[in-house]
């Protein structure tokens, strides 16, 4: 069974990208658009890793984040903020809510398949060449 990967973002051209991304390599992929869409879809799916936008309509990334965190049947999986807040703090204020790790949009598309890569197991991240 493929890896899923639940993408929780509310902007249509960073869904299509990521979405692209993870497909290319081996990956399914579950999106939600906004907080309280992004928790209800993890409860359901419990995905392998949630890639987790900050600003978000209705519930932001770091209530998202609790939220995951304090459900023990979700606690477990990996979260790795998107986010496009570049100020000093951010980083650190994603992994205080819980995320695992913390990628800076715009993404850069090399370096965001390895960085997810590393929250997966081996070889569950198929090389472009294999894909
Ligand atoms: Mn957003």
């Amino acid at each position: 069974m493929k890896p899923r990967v639940l993408v929780i973002e509310d902007n249509d051209q960073n869904l299509y990208l990521v979405t692209f991304l993870l497909e290319k390599h081996g990956l399914e992929v579950v999106a939600a658009r906004d907080g309280r869409g992004g928790i209800e879809a993890a409860t359901e799916v419990k995905p392998d890793l949630i890639l987790l936008d900050i600003q978000l309509p209705v519930v932001d990334g770091y209530a998202v984040a609790r939220a995951l965190r304090a459900n023990p049947e979700l606690a477990a999986i990996p979260i790795v903020a998107v986010t496009s807040y570049a100020m000093v703090g951010d980083r650190d204020r994603c992994l205080e809510a819980g995320c695992t790790d913390y990628i800076e949009k715009p993404i850069d598309p090399e370096g965001f398949v390895l960085q997810i890569a590393r929250h997966l197991p081996p070889g569950a991240v198929s090389r472009v060449a294999d894909a």
